[in-house]
């Protein structure tokens, strides 16, 4: 069950439920946890940062929880954060 705060372990203050945004030219997407290394593309022409796409399966998408006071972050990859419709 997906808690929308926590409290946070460094100063104590609450955390609250959030998520982080990964952006294209053309689309939004939530963070997601992949298990491994990322293997650089062929068609990479960015210096490294162009990866293969992962298997779906193998992506977990992650939630973060932020402090209101100190602005720590601490994030879940579980199935639960996957958005809903
Ligand atoms: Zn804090």
């Amino acid at each position: 069950m997906i808690q929308s705060t926590l409290e946070c372990p460094k100063c104590h203050s609450t955390m609250d439920r959030g998520y982080t945004l990964d952006q294209s030219h053309a689309a939004i997407f939530t963070g997601q946890w992949v298990q491994g290394t990322p293997k650089r593309s062929l068609m990479d022409l960015f210096g490294g940062f162009l990866i293969k796409s992962p298997n779906q399966k193998n992506r977990i998408p992650f939630g973060a929880y932020r402090c209101q006071s100190c602005g720590f972050l601490e994030f879940y990859a579980r199935e639960e954060f996957r958005p809903k419709w």
